[in-house]
């Protein structure tokens, strides 16, 4: 029996995370959930919107899986998600993009820097209303750390080449020095292939020639609107499942947000969440049970049965939910 922390979030969060319930309960996975709220019900309850709690509750049972946060826009508390990653270090985003419809495509792996650069929360007004300051901060030791995971996750993963992505033409501190590092740390993988590409030109690139890449390896930022990108490559944010892996602790979510206006509609895919789930299951071990349900998605996916909209179908996410079930069972 694993014990695993359970947010279900906000929007579409609690629908994806209950077809993904549904989902592992028909696998047999035996789990344990303790289910502690975040976002916006925290928020009304604890008058926070990230509960001590949370934190405690993941650093006791190591792994957590957990549905989209709402944060406000131009105003409000700072991201759940931001704060989350920072404090429990959670300092790799590893976020597969892989073509589910046609096989032979895309197959991309973003591995995000996930504790610093722009998210570092350092911003404030330098004259008010008028001129804004971000700081950026990228570190030798955060950047090591990252690049020794992105090569070890290539070696274990089959994976052969890691594209660093930078804009070191122009941040020349910053980017520059988790250019430089990065490469360093590539000699000591020399089966890896590594090469590095400016993003804005590997946002072109990834339009055009999506299938010559295999593993992105960015800065917060950057990774986090190229994992969008990715997602929209191969199917849309529906699809697109994420783990945040720190030295022993792991939260897996959608790469999605909480999608505020398909909250409640029963629409939203849960796919991402789905595949998330199936990144949690091989994190703990359940490598069967983790195989048997994605077969079940693709089979269902490829098939074309009982798609939900953002897949070209006009299924509801649980009948969509409940074929995958029977594939399952
Ligand atoms: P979003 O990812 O919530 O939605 C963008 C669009 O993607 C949606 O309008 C929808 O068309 C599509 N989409 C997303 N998930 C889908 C799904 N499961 N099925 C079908 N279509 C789906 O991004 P947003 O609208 O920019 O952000 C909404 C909120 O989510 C914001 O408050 C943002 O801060 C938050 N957010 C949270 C996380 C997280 O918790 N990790 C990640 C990203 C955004």
């Amino acid at each position: 029996m694993h014990r695993i922390t359970l947010i279900k979030g906000d929007g579409i969060g609690p629908e994806v995370i209950d077809c993904t319930l549904r989902v592992l309960e028909a696998a047999k996975v035996e789990i344990e959930w303790e289910e502690i709220k975040v976002g916006e019900e925290a928020l009304k309850e604890y008058g926070t919107p990230l509960p001590d709690e949370a934190i405690e509750s993941i650093k006791k049972n190591k792994v957590c899986l957990k549905g989209p946060v709402t944060t406000p826009i131009g105003e409000g508390f700072e991201s759940v998600n931001v704060q989350l990653r920072k404090r429990l270090s959670l300092f790799a985003g590893v976020r597969p993009a892989k073509s589910i419809l046609s096989p032979e495509d895309v197959d991309i792996v973003v591995i995000r820097e996930n504790t610093e650069d722009l998210y570092s929360g350092i911003e404030f007004f330098a004259q008010e209303g008028d001129v804004a300051e971000s700081v950026r901060i990228i570190t030798r030791k955060a950047s090591e750390r990252i690049a020794h995971f992105a090569f070890q996750y290539a070696l274990k993963h089959g994976r052969k080449k890691i594209t660093i992505v930078h804009k070191a033409n122009i941040l020349k501190a910053t980017c520059g020095l988790f250019l430089k590092v990065v490469k360093e740390v590539s000699s000591f993988y020399p089966e890896i292939e590594c090469e590095d590409r400016l993003v804005d030109n590997m946002a072109m690139q990834l339009i055009r020639k999506a299938k010559e890449y295999d593993v992105l390896l960015c800065t917060n930022l950057f990774g986090d609107i190229l994992s969008d990108l990715c997602a929209g490559l191969v199917g849309g944010l529906g699809v697109c499942p994420a783990a945040n892996i720190g030295e022993n602790l792991a939260v897996f979510e959608p790469v999605h947000g909480s999608a505020p206006k398909y909250a409640g509609k029963d629409r939203a895919n849960p796919v991402a969440t789905m595949l998330s789930a199936c990144m949690m299951l091989h994190h703990i071990g359940e490598e069967e049970k983790a195989s048997i349900i994605e077969n079940a998605i693709k089979e269902t996916i490829r098939r074309r049965e009982c798609l939900t909209p953002d897949l070209g179908g006009t299924s509801s996410a649980s009948s969509f939910t409940s074929y995958i079930i029977k594939k399952i069972r």
